[in-house]
């Protein structure tokens, strides 16, 4: 992992709402800029804006979920006026999202909207920028620059512009368009600098995530204000995910990046988990909520672990609050290895499953009390957690005698007769002592 790339803070939100700060550090004690601020989480509701009851409830679901800023679009009037009484009634700040009519944008900030997009593909007259600029500096309130591919420059010009600016990045797959990209955004930035306005954050989203990632390295050389990160149009979260991921992670890893969306054709709490997760796995959050692992499962398996994990995920996701980790595997014989530093864990085998919690054994159970039992494990181990008797990963599972194979009455008289292969050595789980 690169250290963050160093970028000026923005600020989204109100006293009523928190505020999330996007990029530069985090104040120290001294009132200093110290560690980076941590990658923010944003998403977009599906649902019409001017909808108002319908939005106040996407907006507190994509809250509940995680998300940090949620973004709404306002193409009428309409809609920036159902923000007075949307913005009142959440507790996640707003991002009004604006195409084609600056005026949409400026309805939205006497709304109390608390951050702007604005798309230079089509609100590009200075004087028009320059009102959305007052309006947001009178408010306090930052903007984003989304320059993303498919709609930087007007179609008309668009294929003359390409080939005037491609030689600028000529050796580059994206050649012209990373140039149209950069070119938009300089000449887009000069309006801001000229009215002094800073409280900005760029967005170079592509559907391509190659060329996503080459825009926003790009961006990131030139300019050190906040980078929001996306990869626009990705498809359902089946392929989106793929897309998304393959572009952000590399960015990220690099330092790149101080807010992300995760776009897909699909339900936006998931854009909000998959992001969340992103950043768990790279170690830029700190985890909320439980950790599940699993196995993919083989032929050794011997219950329906694919049912049983996504019930567990899905009772996980609504019980527990601290960051557990728990392990369902389908067997004893390499389960316990890829389980381990688990905090609760179960090993399933001939329509069984043993519970472990921190490589002490609880139960022996059959395959259709193993969801019950597991998750009051858990809960009961969360609340020891919170009176502070036991502490979060505190000891492992750990690969010791005697045979839960046997136990599970699936082990040596099977590894005897063949059916099942043996462990390189004496395998079998519990505690060291
Ligand atoms: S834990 Fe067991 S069933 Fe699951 S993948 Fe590993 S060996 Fe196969």
């Amino acid at each position: 992992m690169n250290p963050r790339q160093k970028t000026r803070p923005i600020f989204v939100g109100d006293k009523r709402t928190g505020i999330v700060q996007i990029g530069g550090g985090l104040a120290d004690s001294k009132g200093q800029p110290g560690e980076p601020a941590p990658v923010v989480v944003q998403t977009m509701t599906a649902g019409y804006t001017h909808e108002i009851d319908r939005c106040i409830t996407e907006i507190n679901r994509l809250a509940a979920a995680g998300a940090h800023v949620v973004r709404v679009a306002v193409p009428e009037r309409k809609d920036t006026e159902a923000l007075k009484e949307i913005i009142p009634a959440v507790g996640v700040p707003i991002v009004a999202d604006v195409h084609f009519h600056f005026k949409r944008a400026i309805e939205a900030v006497e709304a109390g909207v608390h951050k702007i997009r604005l798309n230079p593909g089509n609100i590009s007259d200075g004087g028009q920028v320059n009102a959305v600029i007052d309006a947001c500096k009178d408010a306090g309130i930052p903007i984003r620059i989304g320059v993303n591919e498919g709609s930087i420059v007007e179609r008309k010009d668009k294929q003359q512009r390409m080939k005037e600016l491609g030689h600028v990045f000529s050796e580059h797959k994206h050649g012209a368009m990373l140039s149209i990209m950069i070119a938009k955004l300089e000449e887009y930035l000069d309006i801001f600098a000229q009215r002094d306005f800073f409280d900005i954050c760029i967005s170079a989203k592509s559907m391509d995530a190659t060329l996503a990632i080459d825009a926003y390295a790009e961006i990131s050389k030139r300019f050190d204000h906040p980078l929001h990160l996306g990869v626009t149009h990705a498809g359902p979260r089946e392929t989106g995910a793929i897309r998304s991921i393959a572009a952000l992670s590399g960015l990220l890893v690099n330092g790149i990046g101080d807010t992300i969306r995760i776009s897909y054709a699909s339900d936006p709490v998931f854009e909000v988990e998959d992001g969340l997760e992103l950043l768990y796995s790279l170690g830029m959050r700190e985890r909320v909520g439980a950790e599940l692992i699993a196995c993919p499962t083989c032929g050794r398996i011997q219950v329906d672990l694919f049912t049983l994990v996504q019930e567990v995920r899905e009772k996980l996701q609504s019980q527990i609050q601290l960051p557990i980790k728990v392990a369902v595997m389908g067997c004893v014989v390499n389960g316990p290895g890829e389980a381990e530093g688990a905090d609760v864990a179960v090993f399933a085998g001939n329509k069984r499953g043993i519970i472990y919690v921190q490589g002490e054994k609880v139960a022996n159970i059959p395959e259709e009390e193993i969801l019950e039992r597991l998750l009051s494990e858990c809960e009961t181990f969360q609340d020891r957690v919170n009176r502070g008797e036991v502490k979060l990963g505190e000891k492992k599972v750990d690969i010791i005698p005697p045979d839960p194979i046997g136990e599970l009455g699936s082990g040596f008289d099977k590894i005897a007769a063949g059916d099942v292969e043996p462990a390189p050595t004496e395998v079998t789980i519990g505690k060291t002592s």
